[in-house]
């Protein structure tokens, strides 16, 4: 399965900023959304395109426009954090949610909410959730989304775990992954280490 790490000098910038504990939540936000846009971008850089022509205020002008139904699905909470990025970048997208909940003893996901957009077949869906972390959260939400009928699925998450790339990459060998980072591990509370903390709670200020 394709890991695309973002190396674009931006991302990596705001990542560390992300990462300090120093950064209260309202920078944490603004700088969460801003790392998506360009996270969100690399991850439709192949949407296709059909030829279009337009008229300007001095000619005809020839150019391409987006010729695909892009789907975006936040896996709530921390999923919601970079929502908006991607409704800037592609105002046009649909939107479904999934919610997830992870049993404290056993540590497996379960879904307590899930509302998607009809006829995903042909949809370029990109499911947002910002820590990568064991990975079940995303097969469970990837598996969802199969049964709803995608084909052409893509994850943007902002810090991944070498556990979490591994357990999609099993269950789901044709998701691309688009991230700035593989950090080292997850601790045994399951964070992600280095990482940044409790993406959901940073960003929401529930520390
Ligand atoms: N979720 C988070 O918010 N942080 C982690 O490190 C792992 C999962």
């Amino acid at each position: 399965m394709p890991v695309h790490l973002i190396q674009h000098p931006i991302v990596q910038d705001i990542l560390v900023a992300l990462r300090d504990t120093r950064t209260d939540a309202p920078a944490f936000r603004r700088l969460g959304t801003q790392i998506s846009v360009l996270l969100a971008a690399e991850a439709l850089r192949d949407l296709p395109t059909r030829e279009a022509m337009v008229t300007t205020p001095l000619a005809a002008a020839r150019g391409r426009r987006v010729a695909a139904d892009v789907v975006v699905v936040p896996v709530l909470r921390a999923g919601l954090g970079m929502l908006d990025a991607v409704l800037e970048l592609w105002p046009a997208a649909r939107v479904g949610h999934i919610g997830l909940q992870r049993d404290e003893m056993t540590a497996i996901a379960s879904r307590y909410y899930a509302k998607l957009p009809n006829g995903l077949n042909d949809s370029f869906v990109i499911m947002i959730d910002p820590m990568l972390a064991t990975g079940g959260s995303a097969v469970v939400a990837l598996d969802l989304l199969r049964e709803a009928g995608a084909k052409n699925i893509r994850i943007i998450c902002i810090v991944a775990a070498p556990e979490g790339v591994a357990l999609v990459e099993r269950h789901h060998p044709d998701v691309h992954i688009y991230t700035p980072v593989v950090d080292e591990g997850l601790n045994a509370q399951k964070y992600i280490l280095p990482g940044l903390g409790d993406f959901g709670d940073r960003l929401y200020g529930t520390l």
